[in-house]
């Protein structure tokens, strides 16, 4: 049956950007892990009601997209976890320490992370990642679940050699390819106390959970949206734990959160 519906934010709904070759399109998921299957949907949950058209297709035949294109930006919280403080050598700030990410930076599961030439230290940072759903501005924390679509997993790739160097983090942060999502969009999610899981080549170098963060979700979207109108599709990474380090051309890197999924990618030095 053909049903029309918006993504009921309070569900726990897993939303899939995909492609077999053509436009992208979405899919709800169904089924566990290693045997998913997408219900293709029509519309984009970013923007629209979406209706089911009755296909289905086994994750492993579509090559995931990241779940959101940011038409506007990415921002980042620094040192919201204080093990990360701590390991980085600073403080925790007493209001959210915030940067921005330009959109190009966004890549999806499986796309090559591109290590720069002028950089010969780049980090992984495995974080939470929210996704805006509505227009929004001035969003006191207590109504910040009714702006946040849903959450991903992201890697805030950091060239941590210029970002020490560069007195902004436009370029540390910013490269092409610095900002993987994925592998699904999720609505609906208690985000308050999710394990976050950091490997590289398949050993756990970031094991924290997300209770740990110093400003919540709330607080960091308030305190976003009450300097920058925040626009649909816009994503707020909400900082990394500790276990930063370094990873190099080779590698496979993937971060783990709980109730999402993995979003893992591979490594490439620009040749
Ligand atoms: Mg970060």
């Amino acid at each position: 049956m053909v049903t029309s519906t918006t993504v009921d934010r309070l569900a726990v709904v897993r939303i899939a950007r995909f492609t077999t070759g053509d436009d992208p399109r979405f899919g709800v998921v169904e089924g566990g892990e290693g045997e998913e299957v997408l219900a293709v949907v029509a519309g984009d949950p970013l923007y629209t009601p979406i209706r089911f058209v009755g296909e289905r297709v086994p994750v492993d035949q579509v090559r995931l997209l990241a779940p959101v294109i940011p038409r506007s930006k990415v921002l980042g919280v620094a040192r919201n976890y204080a093990a990360h403080a701590s390991e980085m050598g600073g403080e925790v700030a007493a209001e959210p320490e915030i940067f921005l990410k330009p959109n190009t930076s966004v890549i999806g599961p499986g796309d090559p992370i591109v290590v720069p030439r002028v950089s010969a230290e780049v980090h992984y940072e495995g974080e939470l990642a929210a996704v805006i759903g509505r227009i929004c501005r001035d969003v006191p924390p207590a109504r910040v679940g009714e702006v946040v679509l849903g959450y991903t997993c992201a890697n805030d790739v950091t060239a941590r050699d210029l970002q020490r160097s560069d007195g902004q983090w436009w370029r540390a942060k910013g490269f092409d390819s610095f900002c993987p999502l994925g592998p699904y969009l999720v609505t609906g999610l208690d985000i308050a106390d999710l394990r976050l899981r950091t490997r590289l080549d398949g050993t756990t170098v970031q094991d924290s959970r997300t209770s740990l963060m110093v400003h919540d979700v709330a607080a960091v979207v308030s305190f976003v949206s009450s300097v920058m109108t925040l626009l649909p599709g816009d994503v707020v990474l909400t900082g990394t734990p500790d276990g930063v380090g370094p990873m190099v051309a080779g590698q496979r890197v993937e971060v783990e959160i709980e109730g999402i999924g993995t979003l893992a990618n591979p490594v490439l030095r620009r040749g």
